[in-house]
């Protein structure tokens, strides 16, 4: 583990793939069927609020009934045994590094376990559905949204995400293209602070350049191998 005291690691949809999760795909911008701009827009909420809640209430149900796999297991363990500073930052909305043991999590797009009060900003944990317009716990207002960072909408905690950047030694991307931003500049916030970056991928990514090093292969199997060579 030579000399490591601050580690970022960057999850994508790579990575709840293999436990059956699917998000939206950019080469056909179709996400279960649907067009992007149907589902996850503030427009297509407004539009037809109705239709995005029950696209966000299915999202849930397949959550709730996937399961982590090796690769989120073997985060949890580098979270856990890691003696330095470690944060996870992933893209997915599923709770499955948590469902692992992972406990240094950011969602920055949101979670699909979580629904936000456009009254109060509360954000509430919500396994059910949305539907039918339940009150917010916590204001009473029928307000509530799927807690999704939408298309047009800005991610939650990038204040926080680059600061860890700048302190770490080691930035890690697991099964994302680093191509697209914010990512995009995850990467180079960290070369910039000096740290080493590492790319685990199923195929090269447009990102792949700005990475020291890149592995390619399924989430599974390279995460578990990076993770034990970290805690040998
Ligand atoms: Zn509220």
């Amino acid at each position: 583990m030579s000399g490591l005291h601050n580690i970022v690691i960057l999850t994508g949809a790579g990575i709840s793939a293999e436990s059956g999760l699917r998000t939206f795909r950019a080469d056909d911008g179709l996400w279960e069927d649907h067009r992007v701009e149907d589902v996850a827009t503030p427009q297509a909420f407004r539009r037809d609020p109705e239709l995005v809640q029950r696209f966000y209430d299915a999202r849930r149900e397949n959550v709730l009934a996937a399961e982590p796999n090796a690769a989120h297991r073997a985060l949890a363990r580098l979270d856990r045994e890691f003696s330095g500073e470690l944060l996870i930052v992933t893209q997915n909305i599923d709770d499955l590094h948590e469902r692992a043991g992972a406990r240094h999590v950011l969602h920055m797009h949101g979670e699909a376990l979580s629904a936000l009060c456009l009254a109060c900003d509360a954000r509430h944990r919500w396994t059910g559905t949305l539907l039918g317009a339940p009150g917010c716990p916590a204001c009473g207002e029928p307000a509530m949204r799927p807690d999704i960072v939408w298309f047009g909408e800005m991610p939650y905690e990038m204040d926080r995400i680059f600061a860890a950047l700048t302190r770490a030694d080691l930035f890690v991307s697991i099964g994302t293209s680093g191509a697209v931003y914010p990512a995009a500049g995850f990467v180079q916030q960290a070369k910039s602070a000096r740290a080493r970056t590492l790319e685990l991928n199923l195929e090269r990514s447009q990102g792949s350049a700005w990475f020291d090093q890149t592995r390619l292969g399924p989430a599974s199997e390279l995460v578990p191998a990076w993770v034990e060579e970290m805690l040998r």
